[in-house]
């Protein structure tokens, strides 16, 4: 049984096994979580990632897909990078955006991590709406078959907190 907790506040600063960063395609860094991430993990992540990009992710990182590289200075073993779709190019299907979730904890049981924090995926720069995107990130999760202990979102602000708050019993 995975247990899902909640956190308000920033993931660069969560101690886990893996963090997971809401990327963009290029892995070449962003805004929002990807730059904080980048900006407190410091510069091993994106080496790590120009290196991605060097090899097999030539065209960049696919949405719903995911990929681990090292965790550089943050207080974690691995970052998984994952690239949430952005809600008017996705029409509000929700097939990508779960995709993150599972995908993420496909390569977090193939590390062997058993805590990861996520943020929520799609919600800022890509707008996803934060109640549809609490929803999916939740059923997603308890839907998956993972070895994964613990999935802690961990939320920026109140009403993201609120709106995974109202998602679980
Ligand atoms: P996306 O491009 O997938 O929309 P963003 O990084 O723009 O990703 O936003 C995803 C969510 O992460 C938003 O709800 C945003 O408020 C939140 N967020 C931004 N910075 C942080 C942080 N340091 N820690 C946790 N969540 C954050």
């Amino acid at each position: 049984m995975t247990a899902i907790t909640l956190v308000q506040g920033d993931i660069t600063l969560q101690t886990a096994d893996a963090i997971v960063n809401a990327a963009n395609s290029s892995l070449l860094g962003g805004s929002g979580v990807d730059g904080a991430i980048h900006r407190r993990g410091g510069p091993a992540i994106l080496e790590e990632c120009r290196r991605l990009r060097a090899s097999q992710y030539g065209k960049g990182l696919p949405t719903g897909q995911a990929v681990a590289t090292t965790a550089g200075d943050l207080d974690a073993r691995w970052v998984i990078h994952t690239v949430g779709p952005v809600y008017q190019v996705s029409g509000g299907d929700p097939t990508l955006l779960a995709s993150c979730y599972r995908e993420s904890l496909r390569v977090a049981d193939a590390l062997g991590a058993r805590t990861v924090a996520f943020p929520a995926i799609s919600t800022g720069v890509y707008r996803w709406p934060m109640e549809d995107a609490a929803r999916i990130a939740v059923q997603t999760v308890r839907a998956a078959e993972t070895e994964v202990e613990e999935v802690r979102f961990v939320l920026f602000d109140e009403r993201a907190y609120t709106a995974f708050a109202a998602q679980l019993p």
